[in-house]
């Protein structure tokens, strides 16, 4: 390793001073953090505390910095020296804030402060300064795939802010699912009436934008390459081939409605006088483009009676159809029955409900259809038996308990049938079942992406694509490829528009942080990223696996292949490795491990247990600093370290930390699962199926199994973390000191 120049810096602002005796934790810094340089400051962050550790850096050589102070999620700014390497000890958040200022406190609170500093200066000095991903992309055009509402309006809201997009349609033209509509629910004043679809807008926009290069009648072959670099290839109908550069992709591939020849109980498929939400729009444009009249199906005569069935195979507690609600399909049946009555009030319109939902202005809308006399009957659809040019709709009346409800002689029945997300098939999935026999389903895949893990962005149980739907809704598993519209979630035009936006400013902040060689979110900005000894490495491919983004391919010898531009800087692959090979210049086995073996342990009989805390930086670190803000006490004994992702936690350090004699070890990690909040998506997941084999650990170290302890915690469990980390060091008192202190 290169020279270098330790110094540490130790503010007195913020109470500090008052608090704690900041000479000795200088004294503590040079002698048992073996830094040459330490000093302290009245208000280390002002311009004054500032220029003084630039003059050591200018002047002094000084090229590894550690700042004593407030967390290290404030004062980002002020402290920001990107050339060095920098840690922060918490000693405001971490230390007084969530410790009393009573003389008894006061010698815990100071060892506490002189542990945090012992801790800094072991983890700056285990630390390089980042260099930033040196294999960075340059294209700034933003690949759109689908040409309807959602993609349309990614691609002229990408072209307004300057980015040149290219727009891929599977069908011959632009509009999509509302290309189909003959009108859309209302989005502005007095919302009472359907409205023009503004389909034919986008369209003429998309046309004659010079930025938008369209392909029709195209699809994805192949999409190779990362971030920043990615190398599309398109399909043409014609048989044509073209490869264009691309830095960022969203996929607005929308949704087909649930297939109502699933519904034969409701009558799906068994006439034509039974239809779906897109089989009644399409009458409708006949209708439009003739004499007005909406016309059944099966002999021509005008419609003069309809029903429309909601939920429709949704909301099916059964699983065997839609589970969920999609959301829109109510507005869209009321607007339907509209277009009955604003050309002929005398057809009877009735629509059968089991919860009508209509959020926000679609309450204006659902009154306006009461004045028009669409008739609402809350129900449940048992049945519909078409009989000749009718049917008869037997339902359960809700409202008075009948459970032999019927409406005969009905015209025309619609089903609102919901929205089935149009995300490709996971390709290896299909395969895998395939094998087992289970399924027989013709692979497709709309991306075609060549990484290890498949060549879809991953998907949610229900065929959506992956989405943090919290923190980052646009977000899949693959980095600088966003979703939008019905294909991550059921949705509207108008929702469908706003995500649009979204999406493409995320597409490009994602290709202006891969040129820049720097993380997207959630480490926006970070210039670290995972460096492999590969003559270390023993081709065990967890990392390859465990990925959550699917950064990492394999070569032909099957050693791993980082796609740096790919990579979130979660660690999960650093927890993963066995051999311990895979490194970030600031985050490691070694700085955290430093960490862990700096900490003061104090004997068996001191009664001053030691916790380590290994807390996620997301979610769970944060709410340990809000918990200081708000003045909320906790333990002295514990010492946190914060981490990237419970999925970056190698074992080795809760090993160390038992053999060290830390009295026990608690997880902070986001929930994982299904419903997950982990900003890394599977880190935390990955992260826990590693610890559940700690108790094998506890067992050959004759350890009690209270001594480690995973937790599930939120940003926002300010006030139940202190309460955690009180109970825990209660038990602790109980189960007695690990039997390794001293050793
Ligand atoms: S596991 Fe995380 S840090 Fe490692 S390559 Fe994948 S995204 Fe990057
Ligand atoms: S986890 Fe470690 S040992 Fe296994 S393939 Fe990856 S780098 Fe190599």
């Amino acid at each position: 390793m290169a020279d270098i120049k330790v110094a540490a810096y130790i503010c007195k602002g913020c109470g500090l001073g008052e608090r704690l005796d900041t000479d000795a934790l200088v004294k503590i810094a040079q002698k048992d953090g073996k830094v040459p340089m330490a000093k302290t400051h009245d208000f280390l962050c002002n311009a004054d505390g500032v220029a003084m550790i630039k003059n050591d850096i200018a002047n002094e050589g000084v090229t590894h910095v550690m700042i004593g102070a407030c967390s290290r999620r404030a004062k980002t700014e002020a402290f920001h020296f990107p050339e060095n390497a920098v840690a922060r000890a918490n000693l405001r958040e971490g230390v007084v804030w969530i410790r009393p200022d009573t003389d008894e406190a006061r010698e815990t609170t100071q060892e506490m402060a002189e542990d945090y500093i012992r801790m800094g200066c072991a983890e700056v000095k285990a630390m390089t300064a980042p260099g930033g991903n040196p294999n960075t992309g340059g294209s700034k055009t933003l690949l759109v795939v689908g040409g309807g509402v959602t993609g349309m309006t990614t691609a002229i809201e990408a072209s307004k802010t300057g980015y040149p997009v290219v727009l891929v349609e599977k069908s011959g033209a632009l509009g999509g699912w509302a290309g189909m509509l003959y009108k859309r629910t209302p989005v502005h004043e007095p919302y009472k009436s359907p409205a023009d679809t503004g389909v034919a807008d986008l369209v003429s926009q998309v046309m004659g934008d010079s930025n938008i290069k369209l392909y029709l009648n195209a699809t994805i072959a192949k999409t190779d390459g990362a971030p920043g670099r990615f190398v599309v290839d398109i399909a043409t109908e014609s048989g044509a081939s073209h490869t264009e550069d691309i830095g960022a992709i969203v996929q607005a591939t929308g949704f087909t409605l649930y297939d109502m020849n699933k519904l034969p109980e409701l009558g799906g498929g068994k006439s034509p006088n039974v239809v779906d939400q897109a089989g009644l729009e399409a009458l409708a444009k006949t209708a439009a483009a003739g004499d007005g009249v909406i016309r059944r199906p099966s002999d021509g005569q005008p419609v003069k009676s309809v029903v429309f069935v909601q939920c429709a195979g949704q909301r099916d507690p059964t699983g065997t159809h839609l589970s969920y609600c999609s959301g829109f399909c109510c507005n869209a049946s009321i607007k339907q029955a509209m277009y009955f009555k604003d050309t002929n009030p005398a057809v009877d319109t009735t629509i059968i409900y089991t919860d009508l939902r209509t959020p926000g202005n679609g309450e204006d809308f659902y009154r306006s259809a009461q004045e028009k006399g669409v008739i609402f009957t809350k129900g449940k659809v048992a049945e519909v038996v078409p009989n000749g040019n009718t049917s008869t709709v037997k339902f359960k009346d809700l409202i008075l308990g009948d459970t032999d409800a019927a409406m005969a002689d009905v015209d025309l029945v619609v089903l609102a049938t919901g929205q089935v997300a149009n995300s490709g098939i996971n390709i290896d999935a299909v395969a895998e079942k395939a094998e087992e026999g289970v399924v027989e389903v013709k692979p497709i895949s709309i991306l075609n992406l060549t990484y290890r893990q498949g060549k879809d962005v991953p998907q949610l149980k229900q065929g959506f694509t992956d989405s943090h739907f919290i923190c980052f809704p646009y977000e899949t598993r693959r980095t600088g490829i966003y979703t939008a519209g019905p294909v991550r979630r059921p949705m509207d035009i108008a929702q469908a528009r706003e995500d649009a936006t979204g999406a493409a400013l995320k597409a490009i902040q994602a290709l202006e942080n891969a040129e820049l060689g720097r993380a997207a979110h959630p480490r926006s900005g970070d210039l670290s990223f995972p460096k492999v000894r590969l003559e270390g490495c023993t081709q065990c491919k967890r990392c390859t696996v465990e990925c959550p983004f699917g950064a990492i391919d394999e070569d032909e010898k099957r050693f791993p292949v980082f796609n740096e531009s790919r990579c979130r800087r979660c660690g999960t692959c650093m927890g993963a490795c066995p051999v311990r090979v895979i490194s970030f210049e600031n985050y490691s086995v070694n700085t955290v491990g430093a960490q862990i073996k700096a900490v003061d342990i104090p004997d068996e009989f001191s009664e001053k247990p030691r916790i380590l805390i290994l807390a996620c930086e997301n979610d769970a670190y944060p709410a340990l600093d809000m918990a200081g803000m708000s003045r909320n006490e906790y333990s002295a004994f514990v010492r946190i370290i914060p981490i990237r992702c419970l999925g970056s936690v190698n074992t080795i350090w809760i090993t160390d930390a038992l053999n060290a004699g830390y009295d026990g070890v608690m997880m902070m990690g986001c929930k994982s699962g299904d419903e997950y909040q982990c900003h890394f998506v599977k880190g935390s997941e990955l992260g826990r199926v590693r610890l559940s084999k700690i108790d094998d650990t506890l067992k050959t170290l004759n350890l009690e199994k209270e001594r480690v302890r995973d937790l599930e915690v939120a940003i926002t469990d300010i006030e139940r973390v202190p309460d955690m980390i009180n109970k825990y060091a209660a038990e602790l008192v109980a189960v007695g000191p690990s039997p390794f202190k001293g050793f």
